[in-house]
């Protein structure tokens, strides 16, 4: 049997100033060593507990349980692919099999930008804009991740996630998401993009 792990906070892909002006090294900081890893501890402890109760047979709250593992293993898993969406190199329109896939889909990339940014802006309360790869129809799916669990389609594949929780802007940018969502199409990472795509399409 395969080894069991822990969760673990994986170290950013560029240095903490990197994405400035969009995002600050000082918003970056607190969102990766901060909310980042509170999900990563927030999971491992509830793993631990779990463990505990299973050795001595003692019950746990499962429902609770199973909401709180949720809510961190999803924070964590996304937060995971967030941080290689961006690159200090980013921004633009997309190139390659990407460009062309989502060309077919909404005309323009234009177009695409303008419905993801609604999606971004328009998340009730906090949550994620994703792009997706669906499955069976090989289309691209905007999904609007409300937490970091809610309405996620089963087995469609995550190629580009936005944070829009406050906790991602609240430094640079007050409560303006709007501000925040513009400035994320300046680092959006598409080789990255393009690459999640391709290995899955
Ligand atoms: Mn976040």
């Amino acid at each position: 049997m395969a080894e069991v792990k822990s969760f673990v906070l994986p170290e950013l892909p560029y240095a903490y100033g990197a994405l400035k002006p969009y995002m600050s090294e000082e918003q970056l900081k607190i969102h990766h060593d901060k909310h980042h890893a509170a999900y990563v501890n927030g999971a491992n402890n509830i793993l631990a507990k779990m463990d505990k109760a299973r050795a001595e047979n003692t019950d746990f709250d499962v429902k609770s349980t199973l909401k709180e593992l949720s809510w961190n293993i999803g924070g964590h898993a996304l937060h995971s692919l967030f941080w290689p969406s961006m690159s200090a190199k980013g921004g633009g329109v997309p190139g390659g099999q990407l460009g062309d896939w989502l060309v077919k889909e909404f005309g323009s990339f234009e177009r695409f930008k303008k419905e993801f940014t609604t999606a971004a802006n328009s998340v009730e309360g906090s949550g994620w804009a994703a792009l997706t790869l669906g499955s069976q129809t090989t289309r691209p799916y905007i999904m609007q991740v409300e937490k970091h669990n809610m309405n996620v389609y089963p087995a469609y594949t995550v190629l580009m996630v936005l944070d829009v929780f406050e906790h991602a802007y609240y430094i640079d940018y007050k409560n303006d998401r709007g501000k925040f969502v513009e400035g994320f199409w300046n680092v959006v990472n598409w080789d990255e993009v393009n690459k999640r795509l391709t290995a899955h399409l």
